[in-house]
């Protein structure tokens, strides 16, 4: 399991600086993807071959007063609880604060692996400013300027270094049976999700165990439907009780993070209600940045009119633009409507994300391809695509080889992905196409 960072501190400090930092996408085609957000307060990272997951708390008052500031409050604490390490972030050019004191407070009593970074310390890491942070009593002062990203790499292995890191590839290793879909059903609170799968456990006859499990890992519910095996891995927080599943726990978003990281495909869960929100499209980038396979479901269909549908179709479209490889499904999780079309969508997602694409297939629809279209002209010479290998699963990876592909225009790396996708229908998945250019 990737360890999970928590940044805590007050506003300003420069922790959405330090996430971008922390979070460098991996993929450039991530990055470069439209209309992904890209404010946002999770993602992952990684330090030589360990990956980690970075929770952005923003500005946290541990004695918030009230209404949304105690909400804010108390998702921070329950990331920090929930988190592996804390980077507690403090602004060595602001000085120290009484609200560091606070936060440093509520830090020390909780007696996690905690690294504090004294920020927007470029030109300053000798100064004599740093000192006063030792007062926190939380041991050594990093100083990094995130701006610069100066001090950050340090700062990442002092976080990570009490942890036992785990060997890269190891979740391939306690991946389970061969042919069990692993599957999660994400969302924000209330979209549903309980519903959803309390509504499929009933109705579907599946073969449902009541597993133990402890707070820190997620309950993985193992069942079967027409033949195939399937494993849920629980983001709600849900328990047995009796027949129905019940959310005994708050929404959590380590535990959906965590969740998305270990499934073969995720069911994305909106609610027609309330169209497609910020955490929505922040969840959606997630998964996309994941590789995960991914089934779009609109619930609570039943809820809405038809100007409501309209609205909702368009803001799908916009706002999840990224994810136009899914199938979307419009269901009523209360009224048992539309669910059960969800598993083939979910066995079709399952088979795209792992499905093998021999060296030859790749190269003839390479180059089928090329001939229908030949890449443009850069500079008086042409990008020369030779031939193409698989290079991974889930999300499969297929890397191009040839003569100055790094000339290709963006349009004709998606028309190569079109192309890829129809041939081996890869409907439901990332595609990650990379280009290696022989010199
Ligand atoms: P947050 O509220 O803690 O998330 O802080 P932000 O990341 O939004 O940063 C607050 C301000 O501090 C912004 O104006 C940043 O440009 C600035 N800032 C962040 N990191 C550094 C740094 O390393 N050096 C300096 N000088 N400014 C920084
Ligand atoms: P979770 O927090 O995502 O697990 O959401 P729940 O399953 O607890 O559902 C939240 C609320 O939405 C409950 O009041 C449900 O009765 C309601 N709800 C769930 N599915 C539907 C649906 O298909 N239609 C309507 N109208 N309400 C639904």
């Amino acid at each position: 399991m990737k360890p999970v960072i928590a940044l805590v501190g007050r506003t300003n400090v420069g922790k959405s600086t330090l996430f971008n930092r922390l979070t460098r996408s991996r993929d450039a085609i991530v990055a470069d993807v439209a209309g992904l957000t890209r404010d946002r307060h999770y993602g992952q990272g990684r330090l030589g071959g360990h990956e980690y997951i970075v929770v952005d708390t923003g500005g946290f008052e541990p004695d918030a007063g009230s209404g949304i500031y105690r909400e804010m409050a108390r998702q921070t604490a329950q990331a920090i609880a929930e988190a592996d390490t804390v980077i507690f972030v403090v602004d060595v050019r602001a000085g120290l604060s009484a609200q560091d004191h606070d936060i440093a407070v509520y830090l020390r009593r909780l007696g996690k692996p905690c690294v504090l970074a004294g920020n927007k310390a470029e030109g300053m890491q000798e100064s004599a400013l740093l000192a006063e942070f030792y007062e926190l009593g939380l041991g050594e002062v990093h100083p990094v300027s995130a701006a610069h990203g100066q001090g950050v790499r340090s700062l990442l292995e002092a976080a990570l270094e009490p942890l036992a890191l785990a060997a890269p590839g190891e979740d391939d290793a306690q991946a389970g049976e061969a042919d069990t879909i692993r599957m999660a059903v994400a969302g924000r609170p209330n979209v549903g999700k309980s519903t959803l799968i309390n509504a499929w456990l009933g109705e579907e006859r599946l073969v449902a165990f009541d597993l133990p499990g402890t707070t820190r890992d997620a309950i993985r519910v193992p069942f079967e439907q027409q033949g195939q095996k399937y494993e849920l891995i629980d983001t709600a927080g849900l328990r047995k009780r009796g027949k129905v599943f019940e959310a005994v726990e708050k929404f959590s978003v380590v535990k959906t993070l965590r969740a998305i990281e270990s499934a073969h495909v995720v069911v994305l869960l909106l609610d027609a209600t309330q169209g497609v929100t910020d955490q929505d499209a922040h969840v959606a980038g997630y998964i996309l940045e994941s590789g995960r396979a991914v089934v779009v479901a609109v619930n609570k269909w039943d809820a809405v009119d038809e100007y409501q549908r309209e609205q909702l179709h368009r803001s799908i479209e916009n706002r999840l633009a990224f994810m136009k490889f899914a199938t979307i499904h419009f269901i009523s999780a209360a009224r048992r409507q539309g669910i059960g079309a969800l598993w083939p969508s979910i066995r079709e997602a399952y088979q795209a994300a792992t499905c093998k694409m021999p060296t030859p297939v790749l190269t003839r629809v390479l180059l089928e391809s090329v001939q229908f279209q030949t890449p443009k002209r850069s500079g008086g010479s042409r990008p020369k695509p030779r031939y193409a290998h698989q290079g991974g699963m889930n999300p499969p990876v297929i890397v191009v080889h040839g003569n100055l592909l790094e000339h290709l225009t963006d349009a004709y790396k998606r028309f190569l992905e079109g192309r890829f996708r129809k041939q081996f229908k890869l409907v439901g998945t990332p595609l990650r196409l990379e280009f290696r250019t022989s010199k």
